[in-house]
């Protein structure tokens, strides 16, 4: 089989076109197509399609009170339901239910039915059914690797490497704190009740499993809203949990768009509020549950930097800054999409970011050697279009170093990044949330910590440099809720996750992630 310079296989060729993504005047470098003119190994990659198939319902209904609501006939028409679609290819995978308001009300009234006997539950139990999930998501981890990858266009081997194993570990490190509360606060800590907990369409079951678990650890009852455009996999764990027997009520998943968030968000029997998404909701949400008596914690965006000093190895920061801002396309709330280098080796970072980027596959998501997939919908693709077009408008210079082809169907953006970036550009100040990286540079210590800080966000940052102490002394300057040394977005159960300023408040993962949990 033919492949393209970018050893992204033509399999699709006959109906692949000069894609160009609202990059219509964007740099092709010299350094980029020397590289892209022959393959940089000189090995050109076969393709290696994921083969296993899974099995999809042409409709699912919600998950309420441990069974699946068969929709009504009624339910079918366009109104009462929706296609959710593989981004990869446009085409419809299946049909969900749009959740109303009495959906949502049945979820909750089965949360609160089930909140008695789960709370009372000896801790200890409560853990061995979160170790049950836990080992049947590895047993069915491919399955939902494929499913994710399908619904959300995640390359699957970010999928199947690192999204579902994160799952799993997630659930096994909340189900080992499930009977050790008493230890942490003292005392053995109430339950806060009867969480809704509404998630975004970047990390589906990674976000899932970020406000089930430590949940469900310390006796509470959840109603979920996946997002509108990637709940399969939410509904594919609702499967094991009937699997290992969870009693029913405990977890409920209603599927639906922002009208069924919101709808959780002011249901009265709702006692904790845990939001995952943009800004401008979690301000409505935050406004929206004022004045109750509703917990809340809020998981939003950011405009995070990464800096590389003058004494970092550059060859290693270029793969961190490359896993700051490409993995999973760049929609990740703590992408390092501000890239602040010293200016005596700016250069050199931009000519070795070039010849990276043209290394770069991107295409099929179901393709093992694929390093960018889709964009995970058309009106994401369209923002980020808006953006890289903002971004010329204002001045700054757009590099696309990447020459793969890209299949005629679908929402697909090349890896690129803006140069000549002033920190005043909309696309230095903007979340983006796409692939797209803005380049500023520095000369000082204190200016990279100025201008890493002057941003309303404060979710993370990253630091190259080979001198720990500069280390120490710009991290616990920075506002940020996690700061990287010489690595970019790892990720970790134990390790706590979460903002400051306009990026949110509470803390995910870790113990710090029981807290928003426990009433003491
Ligand atoms: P949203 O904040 O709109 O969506 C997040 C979740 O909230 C989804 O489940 C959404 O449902 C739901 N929702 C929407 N409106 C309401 C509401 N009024 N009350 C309660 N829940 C609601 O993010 P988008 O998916 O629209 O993405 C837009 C931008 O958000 C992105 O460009 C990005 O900047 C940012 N974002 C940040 C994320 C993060 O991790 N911090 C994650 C995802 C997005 P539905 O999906 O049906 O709209």
């Amino acid at each position: 089989m033919p492949s393209d310079t970018n050893g992204v296989h033509s399999a699709s060729e006959s109906q692949t076109t000069a894609h160009t993504n609202g990059h219509p005047n964007a740099k092709t470098t010299a350094a980029a197509s020397t590289t892209a003119s022959k393959p940089r190994t000189g090995i050109a990659y076969a393709p290696a399609p994921e083969s296993v198939k899974v099995d999809i319902a042409d409709h699912y209904g919600h998950f309420i009170d441990g069974r699946f609501i068969e929709p009504k006939a009624s339910r079918k028409s366009d109104d009462a339901s929706f296609a959710t679609i593989n981004p990869a290819t446009e085409a419809v995978i299946t049909r969900v239910a749009q959740g109303t308001e009495s959906d949502v009300d049945a979820a909750v009234k089965a949360a609160r039915a089930a909140l008695p006997k789960w709370s009372a539950l000896p801790a200890v139990e409560r853990g061995k059914y979160l170790f049950r999930i836990a080992r049947r998501i590895q047993e069915r981890a491919r399955e939902l690797a494929v499913l994710e990858t399908l619904d959300s266009g995640k390359p699957i081997k970010e999928s199947r490497d690192i999204d579902v194993p994160l799952v799993a570990a997630h659930f096994f490190y909340y189900a080992g704190w499930a009977d050790k509360l008493e230890w942490v606060y003292g005392r053995q800590p109430a339950p806060v009740g009867v969480c809704g907990q509404v998630i975004p369409w970047n990390f589906p079951l990674l976000m899932a499993a970020w406000k089930l678990a430590p949940a469900l650890a310390c006796g509470n009852t959840c109603v979920l809203k996946p997002a509108e455009t990637t709940p399969l996999t939410a509904l594919r764990l609702a499967e094991i949990l009937q699997e290992v027997g969870l009693p029913p009520g405990v977890v409920n998943i209603a599927t639906g768009d922002g009208r069924t968030g919101a709808a959780i968000v002011n249901h009265a029997g709702i006692d904790k509020v845990a939001f995952t998404g943009s800004t401008d909701v979690g301000k409505k949400i935050a406004k929206a549950t004022a004045g109750s008596s509703k917990k809340l914690t809020l998981e939003l965006g950011g405009k995070s930097p990464h800096i590389i000093f003058d004494d970092a190895a550059i060859d290693q920061a270029v793969e961190g800054i490359v896993q700051g801002i490409y993995f999973n396309q760049g929609e990740v709330c703590c992408a390092g999409s501000r890239l602040l280098v010293q200016e005596g080796v700016i250069s050199e970072v931009r000519k070795k970011l070039e010849l990276r980027l043209a290394s770069l596959r991107v295409g099929d998501p179901m393709d093992k050697n694929t390093d960018v997939g889709a964009i995970n919908s058309k009106q994401q693709l369209d923002t980020i279009n808006r953006y890289l077009q903002l971004g010329q408008d204002e001045g700054a210079e757009l590099c696309s170093p990447s020459t793969s082809t890209l299949p005629s169907k679908g929402y697909w953006c090349k890896p690129c990044f803006f140069a000549n970036v002033q920190p005043s550009h909309t696309i230095a100040r903007e979340e983006i949330f796409g692939p797209v990286l803005s380049l500023m540079s520095f000369r000082t210590v204190e200016e990279a910590i100025s201008k890493a800080n002057n941003t309303p966000y404060g979710l993370a940052a990253g630091i190259w440099t080979d001198k720990g102490s500069k280390v120490l002394e710009v991290a616990k300057k920075l506002q940020a809720g996690v700061v990287w040394c010489n690595t970019y977005n790892k990720f970790d159960p134990a390790s706590p996750f979460g903002g400051f300023k306009e990026s949110g408040f509470g803390r995910e993962g870790g113990v710090h992630g029981l807290r928003a949990y426990v009433k003491l």
